[in-house]
C-alpha cells in the first residue's frame, strides 16, 4: 500500500516539475514513506532518518520529509525534539506537498496530518518509477473501519472510502497500454469495496472482462464477509488468479473475540472449504499474530492446529507489537513475555516452513503459466516470476523476457521457490484452453 502511495506522491511532485533521482546523495528533497504497523517498521524509519541527518549536515539546502502512517504519531517528536525533518505529511494530505515545500523554502517547518473522509486520489495517475514494469498495484480504497483490537491502521489511515470504479478501470487500461501484465487491487478490506451500486465482485468482473490478458490479484479480503459469488467468478475467469490471501490472525474463538475479529474458527474453516470446493487448485496465504494479549498455551496451540488443517501455501507471521491508541493498548495488557512470544512465533514459522516444503514438493511435474517479472537475483542467466497461484518460479533465460507468459513444468522445489523447465511462450487464453482440453477427454 505504501508502494502505491509513493507512486501517487511521485505524480504530484513530477507535475510540479520535480524529477526522481537514483540516490539520496543526488536529491534536493527526500521523502520517507513510513509504516506504523509494528514497532520494527518504525525503528527502520528512525534509522533511515538518522542517516539522512548526516547528509543534511553536508548539504544545507536538503529538505527531508516524512510521509504516511507515522506522520501523525511522531510529528512533534521529529520536528521539535530531534530536528530530523522539515516536512510531515499524513496519508490523506499528499496533494498539499507542493504548498508544504514552499513553506519550507520560506524557512518554516511544514505539517499536514489531517485525515479525510473523501480523499482517494482517484484523479491522480500514479507514476511508477521503481517497479518492474510488469506487475502493478492499484489502490481501490483507503482507510479501514474494522477496528481490530491490535491494529493501528484505522487511526493512521482514517475511515474507509472507496474510489470510483471508472477511475480504477481507466488506470488499469493505461497500465495495459504501458505493457503491464498483472494488477493487484489493494485495500485494507477489499470485500467491503462499495462505490455507489458497485461492489467488489462487480469491480473484479468488469476489470477482468475488459482486460483478458492481464492477471488480477487482490489484497486483503476479510474473512467476516467474503462474497461467495467472487469465488465462482475466480473459478470461471482464467485471468483472476487462483490465489487468495485470507488473514486468519489466530485459531481460537476466545482469541479471535479478544482481537475483535468477527468470525469463529469454525466459520473460517468453512470458508476455506468453500474456497477449495469452488476453486479446486486455489492457493491460500494468511497473516498470523503470535503472543497477543493474554494468549494462553492452548490458544497458541489452536493457531498452530488451524494452520496445520488449512496447510497454507504462504504465511506472513508476526510477533504482536503493541500500538498506541488501539483497543489493546487502552484496555488490555501486552503481557505475553518476550521470550514466550518469540518461542511461539518460531514454532509457528517452523511448522509453516515444513508445510510449504511438502506442498511445494507436490508441484514437481505440474504445469503452470508463469509471468516473467525479471532477472533472477541469483543469476543473470535465469529469470524469475510467479505462477497464477503466486509461487515464485525460476527458469533458464533462453529467449524469454520480462513480461512474457511462459508455460513451464516444475522440476524442483524448496519451501520458498520452484525451479521449472520452460516449455513455450503462451498467453492466458491459450494456456487455459490447453488446460481445459487436458481435463475434458476428446
Ligand atoms: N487489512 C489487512 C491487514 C493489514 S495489516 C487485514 O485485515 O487482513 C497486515 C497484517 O499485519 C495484519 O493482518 C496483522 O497480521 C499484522 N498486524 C497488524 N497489527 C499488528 C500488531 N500490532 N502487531 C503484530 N502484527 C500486526
Ligand atoms: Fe487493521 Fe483489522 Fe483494518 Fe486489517 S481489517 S487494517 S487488521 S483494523
Amino acid at each position: 500500500m505504501n508502494f502505491a502511495d509513493s507512486e501517487v506522491v511521485n505524480s504530484i511532485l513530477m507535475e510540479k516539475g520535480m524529477v526522481p533521482v537514483h540516490s539520496a546523495e543526488e536529491a534536493d528533497v527526500i521523502f520517507v514513506n513510513t509504516c506504523s504497523i509494528r514497532e520494527n517498521a518504525e525503528t527502520r524509519v528512525w534509522n533511515r532518518l538518522k542517516e539522512f541527518r548526516s547528509l543534511k549536515k553536508e548539504k544545507q539546502q536538503l529538505t527531508v520529509g516524512v510521509l504516511g502512517c507515522m506522520a501523525e504519531r511522531i510529528k512533534e517528536k521529529i520536528i521539535d525534539q530531534e530536528q530530523l525533518v522539515d516536512i510531515v505529511v499524513g496519508p490523506d494530505a499528499y496533494r498539499d506537498i507542493p504548498n508544504l515545500l514552499k513553506e519550507v523554502e520560506d524557512g518554516r517547518k511544514a505539517v499536514n496530518v489531517l485525515l479525510s473522509l473523501e480523499e482517494t486520489y482517484a484523479d491522480i495517475t500514479p507514476v511508477r518509477t521503481s517497479g518492474n514494469g510488469v506487475t502493478a498495484f492499484v489502490s481501490i480504497m483507503r482507510g479501514c473501519d474494522n477496528m481490530c483490537a491490535f491494529c493501528v491502521v484505522p487511526f493512521t489511515r482514517g475511515r474507509e472510502r472507496s474510489r470510483p470504479m471508472s477511475s480504477i478501470l481507466s488506470e488499469i487500461e493505461q497500465l495495459r497500454e504501458e505493457g503491464y501484465k498483472e494488477v493487484t487491487l489493494l485495500g485494507q478490506n477489499v470485500n467491503s469495496y462499495k462505490y455507489e451500486e458497485i461492489d467488489f465482485t462487480t469491480l473484479m468482473d468488469e476489470a477482468s472482462k475488459r482486460n483478458p490478458e492481464i492477471r488480477f490479484r487482490f489484497s486483503s479480503p476479510h474473512p467476516k464477509d467474503f462474497p461467495e459469488p467472487l469465488l465462482h467468478l475466480i473459478a470461471e475467469r482464467p485471468n483472476l488468479c487462483n490465489y487468495i490471501h485470507i488473514p486468519a490472525q489466530a485459531g481460537s474463538d476466545t482469541m479471535l473475540e479478544r482481537m475483535r475479529r468477527p468470525y469463529t474458527r469454525e466459520n473460517y474453516l468453512k470458508l476455506i472449504d468453500r474456497m477449495r470446493e469452488i476453486i479446486p487448485d486455489v492457493s491460500l496465504s494468511t497473516d498470523i499474530i503470535a503472543g497477543f494479549c493474554d494468549e494462553t498455551e492452548e490458544e497458541h496451540e489452536a493457531t498452530m492446529s488451524l494452520m496445520k488443517i488449512v496447510r497454507y501455501d504462504l504465511a506472513y507471521m508476526f510477533a504482536y507489537s503493541e500500538r498506541e491508541r488501539t483497543l489493546a493498548h487502552r484496555k488490555y495488557e501486552d503481557n505475553v513475555p518476550e521470550d514466550v512470544k518469540k518461542r511461539r512465533l518460531s514454532e509457528i514459522i517452523q511448522q509453516q516452513m515444513s508445510i510449504q516444503e511438502k506442498t511445494n514438493e507436490k508441484e514437481i511435474g505440474r504445469r503452470h503459466l508463469m509471468l516473467v517479472e525479471g532477472t533472477s537475483k541469483r543469476s543473470d542467466e535465469q529469470l524469475s516470476g510467479r505462477t497464477d497461484t503466486n509461487k515464485m518460479v525460476i527458469i533458464d533465460r533462453k529467449d524469454y523476457a520480462k513480461g512474457d507468459y511462459v508455460e513451464v513444468e516444475i522440476t524442483d522445489s524448496t519451501s520458498a521457490t520452484l525451479q521449472a523447465r520452460p516449455i513455450r511462450k503462451s498467453s492466458i487464453k491459450e494456456f487455459s484452453q490447453r488446460e481445459q482440453e487436458a481435463v475434458v477427454p476428446g
